[in-house]
């Protein structure tokens, strides 16, 4: 199969599509690879880089997709990359699509076949495309509470591991799922005083066991959460609720009344926040402070770490980018059921049902 990777041009997106240790593995299973040009510049790689592995570079986003078969990306395709998809295409790539009319209705247009990274599943019913970058946000997490907890910042002025004699902070995490457990993998390591809260007693169980004794397992209830958070020095937001907005969990009246100095990560932000007080930010000016909490809402987190993320992420996508590529997509989809789920548009017509039920489209 030909196999196109262009240049990423959403607005701050470093990631690439394929890095050339996958673009190696393409071309060992006998395909073509077309990078555009300098796609692999925001992550270190270069086009020398690509074509040492065999790919083939091209001069523009255009050349890319009319030459190849299936188009590889990580964001949504823009309108001039819509605009260049063609009927019976492969498109691969985060899409999330039911909040955008504006894109599914090129898509629809376009007539090409589209899988979105988000809703591939996998047998433990978990979407492995997505937890890469979960992954990457928890870990990121206590970075971003770090700093925000730094004195020019607006925060206590407290270093997260303390020092001899100088007891660490208190790091409240809730929600234990993907974020969760790899925030408090970092809070442990800095040896932070760490609790977790959920409201699922088996993902309390499984972290329990995990850390054995080195964090707080805590049923999530308001009275829980009023407590912990109270006295807490970083709060990192990380619930999911699928197919929901985050629950508001902390409320403005609870910031109110935590330590001056505190500081918050929403990282649930993507989803509305679980904090009563958040409102997205971005990289450049990451952090606000309210009623003296500093909060830091950055809606994409993997995006300032755009090398580990591309190869996070390529490490979870590339069996199915060869599936696709080696069976060809009619006998991917038909054999693979969890590359089945990932199909949202297929030649026209919606096949995703929360895409279909969102934007009401015939399902
Ligand atoms: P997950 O499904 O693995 O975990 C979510 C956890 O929240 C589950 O364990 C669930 O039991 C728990 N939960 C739900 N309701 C709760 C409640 N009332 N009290 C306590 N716990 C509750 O999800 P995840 O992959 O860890 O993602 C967490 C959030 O982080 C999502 O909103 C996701 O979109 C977001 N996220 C944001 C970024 C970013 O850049 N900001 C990046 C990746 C993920």
């Amino acid at each position: 199969m030909k196999i196109g990777i262009p240049k990423e041009i959403k607005v701050h997106e470093y990631r690439v599509g394929m890095v050339p240790a996958s673009v190696k593995e393409a071309v060992l299973h006998g395909h073509t690879v077309y990078v555009e040009t300098l796609a692999g510049v925001g992550i270190g790689c270069s086009d020398e880089d690509y074509i040492a592995v065999g790919a083939q570079i091209v001069n523009s986003a255009q050349a890319v997709f009319e030459q190849a078969d299936m188009i590889v990306k990580v964001k949504e395709p823009q309108s001039s990359e819509r605009m260049l998809l063609r009927k019976g295409q492969l498109l691969f790539a985060y899409l999330h699509l039911a909040p955008d009319r504006e894109q599914t209705e090129d898509l629809i247009n376009s007539g090409a076949v589209c899988i979105a990274y988000e809703t591939v599943t996998d047998d433990n019913g978990q979407l492995p495309l997505l937890a890469p970058m979960s992954e990457v946000a928890g870990r990121m997490s206590l970075q971003a509470g770090a700093f925000a907890l730094e004195k020019s910042r607006g925060g206590r002025g407290i270093l997260l591991a303390g020092v001899a004699g100088v007891a660490p902070a208190n790091v409240v995490i809730i929600g234990g799922g993907v974020v969760g457990m790899n925030a408090a993998q970092m809070a442990v390591g800095l040896r932070a005083n760490v609790v977790i809260i959920d409201r699922d007693l088996e993902v309390l169980r499984q972290l329990d066991r995990l850390f054995s004794g080195a964090v707080t397992c805590i049923y999530s209830t308001n009275d829980a959460i009023e407590k912990y958070v109270l006295a807490a020095d970083l709060v990192i937001g990380c619930v999911l609720v699928a197919g929901a907005k985050a629950p508001k969990l902390v409320t403005k009246e609870m910031i109110q009344r935590m330590k001056s100095g505190a500081a918050i990560v929403d990282v649930a932000i993507d989803q509305g926040g679980c904090i009563e007080t958040s409102h997205p930010t971005t990289h450049d000016n990451p952090t606000y402070i309210v009623d003296n909490v500093v909060h830091y809402c950055v809606a994409n987190m993997p995006g300032a770490v755009a090398r580990t993320s591309t190869f996070a992420l390529n490490n979870a996508t590339l069996p199915y980018i060869l599936q696709l590529a080696d069976l060809g997509y009619k006998t991917a989809l038909t054999t693979n059921k969890h590359l089945l789920n990932g199909l949202n548009i297929y030649q026209g017509q919606v096949t995703n049902y929360s895409v279909a039920q969102a934007l009401g489209y015939p399902y």
